[in-house]
């Protein structure tokens, strides 16, 4: 399953106006991350900095300067290995010529578009793309330097994102998941799975976690006093757990925001392999006993799930995002689903799913009695200051979706 919003998408056109109709026409498909060049250099800066690499290139052909041809030729030395759409007014003909050009240099051509751009030969070929492609390949292309990440988080570069929980019943919001983002100058908004392995691996984890709880608590501080009792959930990594320090942190960070504990949700992911668990069992307990919420998070999908909500008391079951989208539809599916539910409700944890993407999901979560929901068709993560405008279009949603309605698996 690919996630649209993660696709880094390069549009090269000398034509401002048809960069910014091919902006508006990808945005319709979902796609969010779109880089705009009208010129070749500044799209060989774009394909220098690494990280930001981008899945998919819209490339116009005829520009003065630097041309497509020769923009081609910069992308075999840059062994750029995503994949290209030659865009054009020349006649199909030469389109084709240039598209055994790029098949000479092993680059992947997944489409022809002819000037005017057609909204459904856009989508067709995208479809085809995501569909196709091994999602190991669309998955970010290279991961950041551990020494620049490092500066990131001392310079403050990381920011919080929030993505609503809502109750399934009465569409009520009871609480925010927080998302690292990193805002870098250089390469733009990066998402966690481009940076969150560099900082387990290079010891960088806590310093990034305790910044990302101290700005959630904070903002959950403001929720309380403008009079909105939304809970605040953090992503926990099990390395966070490796030392009795972190639970004095959070602890201290938590009285100081004047929050009650239980406003506090840790969502930890249930896929790790730590040798001993004695340290992280003792600080998952002593949460549980100080009241702070504990979530186990992406259910379905690691090791040892079961021994693991034996031994902690967790609130709430993350039911993962793979067996709630199209459940309704797909047998296999359906039955995880029903089997994690089944589990969350025996045990008397708040069921949450997550990846829900369309109305048919919702329906179908609503029909089983899950609790909450979260997802792209509620809302994906937003930055602080769009969560207001959000609400407003929720409330005005919130009524007839939350009408009963009847699906059957
Ligand atoms: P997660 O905790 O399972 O978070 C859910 C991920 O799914 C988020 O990706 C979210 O944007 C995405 N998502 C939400 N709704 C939908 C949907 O309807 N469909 C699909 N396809 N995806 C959806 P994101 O923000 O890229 O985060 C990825 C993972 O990075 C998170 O997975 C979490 O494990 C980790 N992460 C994020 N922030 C932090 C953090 O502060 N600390 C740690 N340790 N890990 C974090
Ligand atoms: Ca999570
Ligand atoms: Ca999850």
């Amino acid at each position: 399953m690919i996630d649209k919003l993660k696709i880094r998408i390069l549009a090269l056109d000398d034509d401002v106006l048809m960069l910014k109709i091919i902006r508006t026409l990808l945005t319709q498909l979902g796609y969010a991350c779109i880089d705009l060049c009208d010129n070749g250099a500044d799209a060989l800066a774009i394909l220098g900095q690494g990280a930001a690499q981008p899945q998919v290139i819209l490339l116009d052909i005829s520009m003065p300067g630097m041309d497509g041809i020769e923009f081609i030729r910069h992308l075999v030395g840059y062994q750029y290995n995503g994949a290209i759409i030659l865009v054009s007014g020349e006649d199909l003909r030469v389109l084709q010529s240039i598209q055994t050009l790029l098949a000479a240099h092993h680059l992947r051509c997944i489409g022809i578009l002819m000037k005017p751009i057609n909204r459904v030969a856009l989508h067709d070929i995208f479809e085809t793309w995501s569909t196709s492609v091994p999602s190991e390949e669309i998955a970010p292309l290279s991961k950041v330097k551990p020494e620049t990440l490092r500066a990131a988080i001392a310079d403050g570069e990381l920011i919080n994102y929030y993505q609503p929980k809502v109750n399934l019943q009465t569409g009520a919001v009871v609480g925010f998941e927080t998302l690292v983002r990193w805002n870098s100058p250089s390469e733009g908004l990066l998402f966690p799975d481009q940076f969150i392995s560099v900082a387990e691996e290079f010891d960088m984890v806590n310093d990034m976690t305790l910044q990302v709880l101290q700005s959630a608590l904070k903002q959950a501080r403001e929720w309380q006093d403008a009079g909105y009792l939304w809970r605040v959930a953090v992503n926990i990594s099990m390395k966070n757990l490796a030392s009795l320090r972190f639970l004095d942190q959070i602890l201290s960070m938590t009285l100081a925001a004047r929050l009650e504990p239980q406003m506090l949700e840790l969502e930890v992911t249930e896929s790790y392999r730590a040798e001993d668990l004695r340290i992280p069992l003792e600080i998952l307990t002593r949460l549980h006993i100080n009241r702070f919420r504990l979530s186990i998070d992406d259910f379905g999908t690691g090791n040892s799930s079961l021994s693991q909500l034996t031994a902690i008391s967790f609130d709430e079951l993350k039911i993962d995002q793979r067996f709630v989208h199209g459940a309704h539809i797909d047998a296999t599916r359906c039955a995880a689903f029903d089997a994690s539910l089944g589990l969350a409700k025996q045990l008397h944890m708040e069921a949450v799913a997550e990846g829900v993407e369309d109305r048919a999901d919702w329906d179908f979560l609503k029909d089983r009695a899950c609790d909450v929901a979260q997802g792209y068709f509620i809302s994906k993560a937003l930055p602080v200051g769009e969560i207001p405008s959000w609400l407003l279009s929720w409330e005005a949603r919130r009524p007839e979706l939350c009408q009963t309605a009847q699906v059957v698996c």
